[in-house]
């Protein structure tokens, strides 16, 4: 074994065997992978070896495609027999909401160039002889679908990546990881040490044990999976004989299952109800290659349905049933990427979709090791979207919740409750005693909307319950004004002598005035955003940044990594150490004005102005600027007095008829002055220019800010893509994001973010096209629900278009 290597993966499992391949086709051949036993003795020797392109989210959907593009080339190059079967498949659906979805999964297939077809419950069983036309009423065909050999593909990727001059070391197990004093990573194995500039943690079913190495406590859980393994078949016999085929892959969402050829017999999993943690605490180092004990009692409810749904199964033998454990993140996508605060160390690890997902990790993270970027949109599956909030037992509770509806629709205005109540602001209960509707946001409760007395969210693909009271929020910030908790958003300190010079660097804007604030875009080094924020120059104070609440850790990590080394500048982030309310509308400044003592006159408090403040007797910091797009401020105060201020202004909003407002209110706001949002409309592969965020970006100032050569070329070019605001002609349903936008019959977009904006009377989406069409009024199409709605671009924002509120 090597004493030094660039790179050691931890793991040889799929993911860690692809992380190895990737890094050493891209031209890092001092890699090196460590496997305490033989390859794929994790979760990866006995999975059913199903792979398929869908995926909820777009971006981990054309890296599941990439994976399954890529077996040929690894079989090629390793000469090792992968066992691909592209047998395609069918999706089925037992009800009309099952439909729905399957609809806007298609709909989504468009633009990410998967080639799906929405299909009669009659041709799926053309397709699929051994399932009961009767018991579904559509289906989806996916020629995309198949399944392989899980241990050809692991060896596949480990020759192949031998091949590129990758080593793989067996029997070795990894017993600790110390960071030296130079920064290198020390790993101490069974059979010596390795010194490391980079540590990958690929260790599956031991990642939690891996990262507690190096003091990382990761939201990652095992649980227990099973599927069967029927005897011979003579339906199968007989398609195979007639047909010349295999038997397709099925989905049967309604069932909770997913089947398959297997031999002359079907193989069929399920995710049941009734599951089961594996090793909730500590994954044994013993475990190897050995089964679980199987649980039929637990299986059987899902088998019921299996069995009715697909009646050639009543007259056939189990041959076998398999139980073993596999790892999730409370969300079910992989953790993927470099580590806040472990320069070095980096996760690929929680793959619970190693044949669909592992090529598309491998080649995310390799990218970023070698070239400082995933090269790809992969926020879903960034382990950066986790804080320290996703706890032991908010992981355990999450992944439980999420396997057990691994098939299940979530409905987009349905909130999930398993891991709820963890994070609350201080009015929690005062904001529950008025009606609010919560929803959770990186770990922290989040009123949606106020409910009176009996009503509740009814969960639809539609206009739901929640319509005419949103309705009713909105009207009361554009006519009176409203209140509106934003402790959610993301707040940080910037201090220290260097602090203006770094963030002159940081951030591509032209750094306020003491006493003024400014929108800042961040961007990459490839010139693409990174960040969105509103910067506030505190004076001696030092700056105060506000930014996406979601985006916590995954902007620390990005500040951290670019902190000088001198320590001339700290960056910290607040969280709800600082809380935020909102009050927008005509008469807010009326308002504030009787809460404080302040000179709130327009022209003693303009748009974009920030000072401290009591209000009431609460010392807060307030910025006069309003994500609603209207005459509003930005209430930044500590916890201990955020019920006090939240008190004072109820009480002396009285008179103006002060209306509570929640975030389904503040997007329908938002929507209606075409304002972007983080993770939405904002995206590292987008640049500023198609973003419309050029007209912030200071290409000319003195500061050589990061991206910005790139940010000029972008300029220059124009780019490729254009953020448009749409009117659509919706009927009962509006956009929520990922519809495609049809333009002269063809797909050539795709919607970013949506919703219907009460105070304008339109439903509106917001989407990219490519810049060629970003300027045509007519021919515009939005795919919603299987129906293409017309479309036509909203230039100028529906409200305050001339900003007469907003800085009057
Ligand atoms: C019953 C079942 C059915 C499944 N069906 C499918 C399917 O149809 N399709 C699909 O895509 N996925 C399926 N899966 C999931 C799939 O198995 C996983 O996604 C995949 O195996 C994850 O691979 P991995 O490399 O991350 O982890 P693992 O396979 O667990 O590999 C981790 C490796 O790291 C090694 N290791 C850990 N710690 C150390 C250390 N300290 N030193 C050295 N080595 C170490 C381990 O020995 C192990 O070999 C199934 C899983 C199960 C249990």
């Amino acid at each position: 074994m090597k004493s030094h290597a660039q790179v050691v993966v931890i793991g040889g499992g799929v993911v860690g065997c692809s992380v190895l391949f990737h890094l050493a086709k891209h031209g890092w051949t001092d890699v090196m992978l460590l496997e305490r036993d033989e390859l794929t003795s994790g979760s990866t020797w006995h999975a059913a070896g199903g792979m398929h392109t869908i995926n909820g989210d777009p971006n981990v959907a054309k890296l599941q495609k990439y994976t399954i593009g890529l077996y040929k080339e690894i079989e090629e190059l390793s000469g090792q027999a992968t066992g691909v079967h592209l047998t395609g498949g069918v999706l089925l659906a037992a009800t009309e909401a099952r439909m729905d979805w399957l609809r806007g999964v298609v709909a989504k297939g468009r633009y990410l160039g998967i080639d799906l077809e929405e299909i009669s419950a009659k041709e799926a069983a053309e397709l699929m002889p051994l399932l009961d036309p009767r018991e579904f009423v559509g289906a989806v065909r996916n020629k995309e679908d198949g399944h392989l050999d899980p241990s050809g593909v692991t060896h596949a990727y480990a020759k192949a990546a031998r091949v590129l001059g990758a080593s793989v070391e067996r029997f070795t197990k990894v017993e600790d990881i110390v960071r030296q004093p130079d920064g290198q990573w020390r790993v101490i194995t069974n059979k010596g040490e390795v010194i490391a500039e980079h540590v990958v943690n690929a260790g599956g079913l031991w990642a939690r044990e891996v990262g507690r190495m190096v003091g990382l406590e990761l939201p990652v859980l095992a649980m227990e999976h099973m599927y069967l393994i029927t005897e011979d078949m003579p339906e199968v016999a007989a398609w195979n004989a007639k047909t010349g085929t295999e038997i397709i892959h099925a989905v049967d969402f309604d069932g909770e299952l997913y089947l398959r050829q297997e031999r002359g017999g079907m193989l069929m999993g399920t995710y049941e109800k009734a599951n089961k943690p594996w090793s909730e605490f500590q994954t044994p180092w013993n475990f190897g290659h050995e089964l679980l004990e199987p649980d039929i009692d637990r299986i059987a409810p899902s088998l019921e349905v299996g069995f009715r749904h697909f009646p050639a199964f009543q007259k056939t033998g189990i041959k076998q049933i398999i139980n073993g454990p596999f790892t999730f993140a409370p969300d079910g996508n992989p953790l993927v990427g470099p580590v806040r605060g472990l320069p070095g160390f980096w996760v690929a690890c929680g793959v619970m979709a190693g044949f669909s997902q592992g090529g598309g990790v491998g080649l995310a993270l390799a990218n970023w090791m070698i070239h400082g970027d995933p090269g790809a949109d992969i926020w879903a599956m960034d382990v950066a979207r986790y804080g320290d909030w996703a706890s032991m037992a908010y992981t355990n509770a999450k992944v439980r919740e999420n396997y057990s509806r691994r098939f299940s629709i979530r409905f987009p205005n349905e909130e999930l409750p398993a891991g709820r109540k963890l994070r609350t602001t201080p009015i929690y209960d005062q904001l529950s005693a008025k009606g609010a509707q919560w929803g959770a946001s990186y770990g922290l409760e989040v009123p949606l909307w106020f409910a009176p007395e009996g009503v509740k969210d009814e969960f639809s693909w539609r206009r739901s319950s929640d319509f005419a009271h949103v309705a009713e929020e909105v009207r009361g910030v554009r006519e009176r004004v409203g209140l509106c908790d934003i402790s959610n958003f993301a707040k940080y300190s910037v201090t220290g002598a260097g602090a203006a010079q770094w963030l002159d660097r940081m951030l591509a804007c032209k750094l306020p005035k003491p006493g003024r604030m400014t929108i800042a875009p961040m961007l990459k080094d490839d010139g693409r955003l990174i960040g969105d924020f509103t910067l506030a120059n505190l004076g001696d104070e030092g700056w105060f940044i506000a930014g996406s609440g979601i985006a916590e850790q995954y902007h620390m990590r990005w500040f951290e990594k670019h902190l000088p080394a001198d320590g001339s500048v700290a960056i910290t982030a607040l969280g709800v150490k600082l809380c935020g309310l909102s009050i927008a509308g005509p008469l807010a400044r009326q308002l504030l004005a009787i809460v404080t003592r302040t000179d709130t006159s327009n022209t003693a408090f303009p748009f974009m102005d920030i000072r401290r403040t009591d209000i009431g007797m609460a010392p807060c910091l307030v910025g006069r600027v309003s994500y609603t797009g209207d005459l509003g401020y930005e209430i930044w105060v500590a916890p201990e007095y955020q019920r006090h201020v939240f008190e004072t202004l109820m009480k002396a909003g009285e008179e103006f008829g002060l209306g509570l407002f929640g975030s389904r209110a503040l997007n329908a706001l938002r929507l209606e002055k075409n304002y972007g949002s983080w993770a939405r409309e904002y995206r590292p592969i987008y640049g500023p220019l198609e973003a419309g965020l050029d007209r912030f970006v200071a290409y000319a100032k003195d500061a050589d800010f990061i991206g910005k050569a790139a940010a000029t070329v972008e300029r220059k070019s124009g780019g490729k893509l254009r953020l448009r605001a749409f009117i659509v002609e919706a009927d009962d349903a509006d956009m929520i994001g990922d519809e495609p936008i049809w333009f002269d019959g063809a797909v050539r977009g795709w919607v970013t973010s949506g919703g219907y904006a009460h105070n304008s009377r339109a439903s509106v989406a917001m989407g990219y096209v490519p810049k060629e069409i970003a300027d045509e009024s007519d021919g515009f199409e939005i795919e919603l629900l299987g129906k293409r709605l017309a479309a036509r671009i909203q230039p100028a924002p529906l409200f305050d278009a001339n900003f007469e509120r907003l800085r009057g």
